[in-house]
């Protein structure tokens, strides 16, 4: 049985950027129902009792679809954080990447600049409903990939690491049709400490 995941910051901790009547929701009701929509589906399935990762690796079909919305959202949720006052406005993130992923981001985009560019230029890119991830291959290399409708990269043998949602309704409320401006908006909100432990792991 798997639970909606709480929130690490109050629903109007990412505003203006997030709005908390997105938020609520985007989390409230959206995720929710993937949720709930995994656990009638698990029963019979044979994949029972296996972590969620585990299932969006063996899944298919409705099953796929609803545990890998269950995961992306987790870990779309679970990466940003509320940046006080000023910061805010530091598009590059408040707290950048730093160590080993800071090192990989260089060596291959030549600056996190580059790499934010190409990132948001994927998201906005990508026809439809999806998500668009930034994953480690197993050598530690970097790969940006658009993913259509519930796609995990877990599911190419990739290990996620940064994702945004580029769904709908994810920014319908806030940013109607301007998908581009509201992917340059998230970056003040990434945690990059939670990306760089995704990425040691
Ligand atoms: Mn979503």
């Amino acid at each position: 049985m798997f639970t909606l995941i709480d929130l690490p910051y109050a629903p109007d901790a990412l505003a203006p950027a997030i709005s908390a009547q997105t938020i609520g929701f985007h989390h409230g009701k959206h995720l929710q129902t993937y949720v709930n929509n995994l656990n009638a589906l698990l029963p019979g399935s044979g994949l029972e009792g296996l972590s969620l990762e585990e299932i969006v690796v063996k899944a298919e079909g409705g099953l796929y679809n609803n545990a890998g919305q269950t995961l992306n959202h987790n870990m779309y949720f679970e990466q940003f954080r509320e940046i006080p006052g000023q910061a805010r406005n530091d598009e590059k993130g408040a707290n950048g990447p730093t160590g080993a992923l800071a090192a990989q981001i260089d060596k291959q985009w030549g600056s996190l600049d580059a790499f934010q560019a190409e990132f948001v230029a994927k998201g906005g890119g990508l026809f439809g409903s999806g998500w668009v991830w930034l994953s480690a291959q197993a050598d530690g290399t970097l790969v940006i990939t658009q993913e259509p409708n519930a796609g995990n990269p877990l599911k190419k043998g990739l290990r996620p690491l940064l994702t945004f949602d580029v769904w709908e309704h994810a920014y319908y409320l806030d940013y109607q049709n301007r998908r581009p401006d509201y992917l340059k908006a998230l970056w003040p909100l990434v945690d990059w400490r939670v990306i760089e432990a995704r990425y040691g792991k």
